[in-house]
């Protein structure tokens, strides 16, 4: 095939779900397909064209779609609900407009690699002949999770105190997503995760962000249901193999990183002093949780880097970052990657966000997990007893985590004899990382068998 950026084997056209969380790894898998010879084009929405602070990559195209809400994207929107039935409507016409455009101008695509969150993409690959392929950004046991609900086979409310499903650890109640156990608060989120099922039986293929030897006995269950590949970790190349030239970071941040402040403030820290401390993109954090989190690093004693975004900064409390001066640096954004690949990082505590914890376990930094609300009460369990990366400090009564618990479990992973075993994990996870997506690792081979089923498919 011949286009405008010369010769390639076939053309994909990736849609993710518009926010940080979700644009990050699919411009990452992007990138991949462009290293095996792909065409790439990466669709954002208007808003998030308008509002990112960088170009993603040379190689990757980029081309937009309206979600209905050009001006402010989800905030402009009433609620959960009103925002994805109106991008459904105005998403589906607009996506069709551009794939006429593409195909007009001689730029015919073969594929549409849509997230999960928008199963209507579905409709208009179908519609349009090309191969529908769903991507899956969180794990594959939330998706599990949410499969089993969707299908009937888990009831709502869940019977605990522990609920068993097929292909998973026995979970306590309060360890499955905030959106099942809580469904009734959350009904929108419920019932969009569940969506995310309504037309899997008719997709081409299934993309998991993971890499298989994280989650092997529930991949092995899916992959019995639908063609389904890991292709993860999906950091950029620099932090795993290497072999994409130039790729050293995601390339689109909402956010604006401090990442000069941030880089000179951890140059001079000692080996694996520094704990690095992240709520990531959307969380909004009680204020009361956002003192106790703020005096149990005081209480740690230990150097700390902190990110709280722009918008959470008045729940700190007051003075306090004159106050820790001396020990810790507060910033609202950074380049995550590149702090916690910093020799100076010993420990991350996190809302367990599923990129940032793949980062985490990626780049081999012990954690501290601390679910806010979504998939990350699941994930922080896996982080726990499964990965055995990190420790969960027990909320009370009220689902506030205290300082005194947040700083024993600091203490615990910087130098108790737990974190000596966690340490030890966290580097098997990192080599185990590496080797998924190398040159013959399980995530590049699905990623070429995907490449060879694109470049065999007729493009339109
Ligand atoms: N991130 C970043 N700088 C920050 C905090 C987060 O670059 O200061 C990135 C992080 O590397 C990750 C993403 O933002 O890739 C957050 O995604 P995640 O799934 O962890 O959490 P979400 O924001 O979706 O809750």
């Amino acid at each position: 095939m011949e286009g405008a950026n010369g010769s390639y084997r076939a053309h994909a056209l990736i849609l993710p779900f518009p926010s940080q969380g979700h644009i990050n790894p699919m411009l990452q898998f992007a990138k991949r397909l462009v290293s095996k010879g792909v065409k790439a084009t990466l669709v954002n929405t208007i808003f998030i064209s308008n509002s990112m602070h960088a170009f993603p990559s040379s190689f990757i195209n980029v081309e937009t779609i309206s979600d209905g809400f050009d001006d402010r994207g989800f905030s402009q929107a009433k609620n959960c609900e009103d925002y994805l039935t109106t991008f459904q409507a105005v998403g589906s016409q607009t996506l069709s407009h551009l794939i006429k455009k593409l195909k007009d101008s001689g730029n015919s695509i073969s594929t549409l690699i849509y997230d999960s969150l928008m199963p209507w993409a579905l409709d208009v690959a179908k519609q349009f002949g090309v191969l529908g392929v769903v991507f899956f950004t969180q794990s594959c046991a939330v998706n599990n999770i949410y499969y089993h609900l969707h299908k009937g086979l888990l009831r709502l409310p869940l019977l605990g105190p522990s609920v068993s499903i097929p292909g998973l650890p026995l979970l306590q109640v309060m360890e499955t997503p905030t959106f099942v156990y809580d469904s009734e608060f959350f009904s929108d989120f419920y019932h969009a995760s569940i969506n995310q099922f309504s037309n899997i039986d008719d997709v081409d293929w299934v993309l998991c962000v993971i890499f298989y030897e994280m989650e092997k006995e529930v991949v092995d269950r899916m992959g019995k249901l639908w063609k389904m590949g890991t292709i993860g970790p999906t950091l950029p190349s620099v932090y795993l193999d290497k072999r994409l030239e130039d790729d050293k970071d995601y390339g689109i941040n909402l956010f604006k990183p401090n990442t000069s402040a941030c880089m000179s403030w951890l140059k001079d820290k000692p080996r694996g002093s520094v704990v690095y401390v992240s709520f990531g993109s959307l969380a909004e954090i009680k204020v009361e949780q956002m003192e106790e989190v703020a005096w149990s690093l005081k209480g740690s004693n230990c150097h700390f880097l902190w990110v709280v975004r722009a918008k959470e900064e008045a729940k700190l409390p007051i003075m306090f970052k004159e106050d820790v001066s001396e020990k810790g640096l507060v910033v609202t954004w950074c380049n995550q990657l590149e702090v916690l690949s910093h020799e100076s990082i010993g420990c991350f505590v996190t809302h367990c966000g599923f990129n940032s914890l793949i980062e985490a376990l990626s780049l081999g930094v012990p954690m501290v997990a601390i679910p806010h609300w979504s998939d990350q009460t699941t994930n922080a369990k896996f982080v726990e007893d499964i990965w055995r990366m990190g420790i969960r400090p027990k909320p009370d009564e009220k689902g506030i985590v205290r300082r005194e618990e947040i700083e024993l479990c600091i203490k615990e992973v910087m130098e108790g004899e737990k974190g000596k075993e966690i340490k030890k994990n966290s580097d098997k996870w990192k080599k185990l990382a590496r080797e998924a997506i190398d040159e013959g690792g399980s995530s590049d081979k699905n990623i070429d068998e995907f490449v060879t089923k694109l470049v065999s498919t007729q493009s339109v």
